[in-house]
């Protein structure tokens, strides 16, 4: 692709300067590029497989529960015993707790159950202990219970042999807790996908360290780590790299060298101290460069060896905001995820007018107000500026203002939940 080549007036960044893709062009440009890597599945303990991408279906061994068992404390009985007679006393014969294996119910009694506990063979009914009186041995139903109540069936969560999870599922805490109660303690899950992750910028300083005069702390550095650890990666952190071409190129050059991914932030517009695009020109290629979008123009996709490459922009909510439209998707088809590359949005009106014609799409940080039967409003964060992340740690997603709008409050506006971009 050489889209940046062309020209186009009416979605230019101005006369003359090359047409800018729009963020669903550059998310498929990205998709139709990724080349998950071949390599085989790991097997790893379920302790360790938060947020890991499962490599193969897991079909039930066994039935959840393995055994029926009571729902209730209370008593088990056998409900053909109670006769016409709904009231009559039954004598309590044998005391069954969880993690006890039960004997069989001897006709005309009762067996003292607790929740979870397995049904003795026999019984088919338990009422609950608040339905009952007991006088001595005996069992006094105050109720008459329905037949077959209270007791979980054998499988009645899983049965044994169906598809529990498919492969491309990855891992959360609901997810490992199912596979626990299959028993199972180790799972088949797709490589950690290797990222590289270098941020540019002759200011940076890492947190921990003073700061030298006119220097800002490294705040990409971290977010992205963690953004990318939480998403199944293997992030080498490799550190800040000076705004200079030899150093960007040194720093690129040995990145790509054990890697999948390369990520970049910063350094990747048009300044003259912005060497990422040359770097990658001239030691890969460069597929795409800048999206018409607000925040996050500078974007660029592109290869380096074997690995992919995503430069993202410098200021913090521009790299949080475009890692999370684009290098997501790119990791969901890498990692072979199953289900859509790109989340579906939800809706939200908007708090105040819009007067404002914009060329580039924005992407506003908001919090939603809700109100019974009606679609949220979205109040959006007083200062949107790429550089003022607590307005990102702020707000709850992402409401997206379409290009060259004039919008009047009320307007129902797409927007997506950090927590589902993330999902
Ligand atoms: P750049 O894209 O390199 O021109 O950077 C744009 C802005 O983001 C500048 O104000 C940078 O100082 C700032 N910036 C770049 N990288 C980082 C970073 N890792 N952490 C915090 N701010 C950054
Ligand atoms: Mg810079």
């Amino acid at each position: 692709m050489s889209t940046h080549a062309e020209t186009d007036h009416c979605c230019s960044d101005g006369p003359g300067r090359p047409r800018l893709l729009s963020v669903e062009e550059a998310r498929s440009a990205i998709l139709d590029a990724a080349r998950p890597p071949l390599a085989a599945p790991q097997w790893v303990g379920c302790e360790q497989a938060l947020a890991r991408v499962l490599a193969e279906d897991i079909r039930a061994p066994i039935d959840v529960p393995p055994h029926e068992n009571s729902a209730m404390d209370g008593y088990a009985l056998r409900f053909e015993d109670l006769g016409a007679d709904r009231d009559r006393r039954l004598r309590i014969t044998q005391r069954i707790a969880a993690g006890e294996p039960p004997r069989p119910l001897e006709p005309e009694t009762a067996a003292r159950i607790f929740t979870g506990a397995p049904l003795p063979p026999g019984a088919d009914t338990v009422v609950m202990q608040e339905d009952c009186a007991v006088e001595g041995d005996w069992l006094v139903l105050r109720e008459p219970p329905r037949r077959g109540s209270h007791i979980r069936p054998q499988g009645n969560d899983i049965a044994r042999g169906s598809l529990v999870l498919s492969a491309g599922t990855r891992l959360d805490p609901r997810y490992l807790g199912v596979l626990a109660s299959l028993g199972l303690a180790r799972v088949a899950v797709r490589p950690l996908t290797r990222i590289a992750l270098l941020t540019t910028g002759t200011e940076l300083a890492a947190p921990g360290t003073p700061l030298a005069p006119g220097q800002i702390y490294n705040s990409n550095g971290p977010l992205l780590t963690a953004l990318l650890q939480g998403q199944g990666c293997e992030v080498c952190n490799r550190g800040v790299v000076l705004d200079s071409l030899e150093a960007t190129r040194a720093a690129l050059a040995e990145a790509a060298e054990a890697a999948d991914l390369v990520i970049t932030t910063g350094g990747v517009s048009v300044g003259e101290e912005d060497h990422v695009k040359s770097a990658l020109e001239s030691l890969g290629s460069l597929d795409l460069w800048r999206v018409r979008m607000k925040p996050g123009k500078p974007l660029a996709f592109g290869r380096l060896g074997e690995a992919h490459f995503v430069g993202l922009p410098g200021n913090p909510v521009s790299a949080y905001v475009t890692a999370l439209l684009f290098v997501l998707p790119l990791l969901r088809r890498l990692q072979g995820r199953a289900g859509p590359d790109f989340p579906d949005c939800d809706y939200a009106r908007l708090s105040r007018d819009w007067a404002e014609a914009r060329a580039r799409r924005e992407f506003l940080r908001v919090r939603l107000n809700r109100e019974a039967g009606e679609l949220p409003w979205a109040e959006a964060y007083e200062r949107q500026g790429s550089d003022v992340l607590t307005g990102a740690a702020w707000a709850e997603g992402l409401i997206e203002i379409p290009e060259s709008s004039n919008l009047k409050r009320g307007t129902a506006l797409r927007y997506w939940s950090f927590e589902r971009l993330l999902s």
